[in-house]
């Protein structure tokens, strides 16, 4: 039977029910109310559980926990070797530590072949390892957690680089099939977005989606300029843009930099965690950081009045307080977020409207573009998948293939 029909046919709520039929009812409006088949919907609600559940904050942990450890034993390991004239052979040859198991540090700045690395809450200057250094934009990140030596010129050397719970990276132009990470073990990437000036481009939104999803960070959508919105006309629309990725359960903030429009429940949402602010140029990271921090004064670029967009003001990447309890990963600006090959997998997860109704089209090999009577094509004439989505993903699917 035809789900649409079956859903149809349903009566008025008959007296007595029990809460399943309750429940079965409530799943069925918000079908009606997206054009959706039961089905569908199913698939789409399955895509939600398990985004959240793999992006679920993890409990923030404590930072120095381990370092004041690690530090200690590099300056028994300092103590060890005195004289590094008088070293061993092997530590001539800089094998490093003298004792089993070895410092591991927090990375919060990266130059070409160096880092500084925080260890106990001190900073120390330390050279990469040859084999860091060779690939250093895949390899290390300010945010890895790393394991350092006391070389034989007593110098700190980070030697190994702790596998990452979660990061942010984007294909290496240069190498195929390696990526260059620019920030490692976030718990939040903050995408910022600006409601005007420059125009919002939900395109951008869904790479973010895919590219957080790949490296398991949880996603924060940061619309700034809200000020910008000039009546009610204007928010229903931008409500309308955002209406995908709240259906998704996605975080969606709106936010004004200049008005302080937003800034504590911002700032509440990022307590305790580890976070990233990333986006187009001129949509306003460097006056949210500000506001966010009203310590840290940060360059705010002018937004060039040709063609609505900024400058860039960000150099370096560093890892910085973010007030008291926030830590961010200050990066250049990332304007956009190449992805290379992506799954079918990744598309099903950014695009949970779409795969569920993908998942009733009649044809299996289905491109969902030109094809007659395709499921997903009827789900955008009727409206219940946004026709930005689909084109959305159109590009982002012919880019994989
Ligand atoms: P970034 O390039 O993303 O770091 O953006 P900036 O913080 O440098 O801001 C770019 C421009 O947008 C500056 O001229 C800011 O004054 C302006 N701007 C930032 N936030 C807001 C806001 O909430 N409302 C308005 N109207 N302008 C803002
Ligand atoms: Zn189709």
């Amino acid at each position: 039977m035809d789900p649409e029909l079956e859903i149809r046919d349903q009566g008025g709520p008959p007296v007595g029910r029990t809460d399943k039929e309750r429940q079965r009812d409530r799943y069925e409006r918000e079908c009606r109310k997206h054009h959706r088949s039961r089905d569908e919907q199913r698939q789409i609600d399955e895509h939600v559980r398990q985004r959240k559940a793999r992006t679920s904050r993890r409990a923030p942990r404590a930072w120095d926990e381990d370092d004041s450890v690690a530090f200690e034993k590099i300056k028994r390991a300092e103590r060890l070797r005195p004289d590094p004239a008088a070293a061993s052979s092997a530590d001539a040859a800089g094998d490093g530590v003298t004792e089993p198991g070895t410092p591991a540090g927090l990375v919060v700045w990266l130059g070409r072949g160096v880092a500084r690395v925080e260890l106990d809450g001190v900073v120390h200057e330390a050279v990469l390892s040859a084999e860091l250094a060779r690939h250093q934009q895949s390899a290390i990140a300010v945010g890895d957690r790393v394991e350092c030596e006391v070389a034989s010129d007593r110098e700190l050397r980070v030697r190994v680089v702790a596998p990452r719970r979660s990061w942010l990276a984007r294909p290496d132009p240069g190498i195929a099939g390696r990526e260059r990470v620019f920030a490692a073990n976030l718990d939040v990437a903050v995408l910022v977005v600006a409601a005007r000036q420059p125009t919002l481009r939900p395109g951008l939104i869904d790479r973010f989606c895919i590219a957080v999803e790949r490296g398991r960070v949880a996603p924060l959508i940061c619309i700034n300029k809200v000020d910008l919105l000039a009546d009610a006309g204007d928010r229903t629309a931008l409500e309308e843009q955002l209406a995908p990725y709240t259906d998704q359960g996605l975080a969606v903030c709106q936010v004004s930099a200049s008005r302080g429009l937003g800034i504590d429940e911002l700032r509440a949402q990022l307590a305790g965690c580890t976070c990233v602010f990333v986006g187009p140029s001129g949509v306003g990271k460097s006056s949210l950081l500000n506001c966010l921090d009203p310590m840290a004064s940060r360059a705010v670029g002018a937004v060039r009045t040709a063609d609505g967009k900024g400058r860039h003001t960000t150099t370096a990447s560093c890892l910085v307080a973010l007030g008291a309890d926030t830590r961010c990963i200050d990066t250049p600006g990332v304007r956009a977020f190449g992805l290379g090959q992506v799954s079918a997998a990744e598309l099903a997860a950014a695009f949970p409207e779409i795969a569920g109704a993908a998942a009733a089209c009649r044809f299996r090999d289905c491109r969902h573009d030109r094809e007659p009577e395709c499921a997903v094509r009827d789900a955008v004439a009727a409206g219940g998948i946004a026709r930005r989505r689909w084109e959305s993903w159109q590009r982002v699917a012919a880019a994989d293939g």
